[in-house]
């Protein structure tokens, strides 16, 4: 069988992405990728990032308002505080209390949390 263009591209960025340990950005994928391939574009990436997100093999959030992309369906979750505009990552381990809200089976999921940090209630 002949490999188009298009599978082996690919092909390299499947490799690549299991390389992918936490999380990370089109952005940073593009580059780690264009050491190695310098054809490939940020708008090939863009595509195929997308693609394994419906493939669920990829999950997505938000961060910064920008996407992240891992391959573990973890929890991405923040504080913003919304005095010192300052926003923390803060691990959620267990999804018990959701669970019994939801009318499925949860994949992964992400919760931003708003309120005014402990080192602003001091002052
Ligand atoms: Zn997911
Ligand atoms: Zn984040
Ligand atoms: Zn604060």
């Amino acid at each position: 069988m002949k490999q188009t263009r298009a599978t082996k591209q690919k092909a390299i960025l499947e490799e690549e992405l299991k390389n992918k340990k936490t999380f990370f950005s089109a952005e940073e994928f593009h580059v780690s990728i264009k050491k190695k391939h310098p054809k490939i574009g940020i708008a090939t990436i863009y595509r195929f990032l997308s693609e394994q997100v419906k493939q669920n093999t990829l999950h997505s959030y938000t961060c910064n308002r920008r996407a992240l992309f891992s391959l573990q369906n973890k929890t991405h979750a923040h504080f913003y505080c919304e005095n010192c505009h300052t926003e923390k990552h803060i691990e959620i381990k267990n999804l018990d209390f959701l669970q019994e809200e939801i009318p499925g089976k949860i994949c992964h999921f992400q919760i931003d949390i708003k309120g005014i940090c402990k080192k602003c209630q001091k002052d």
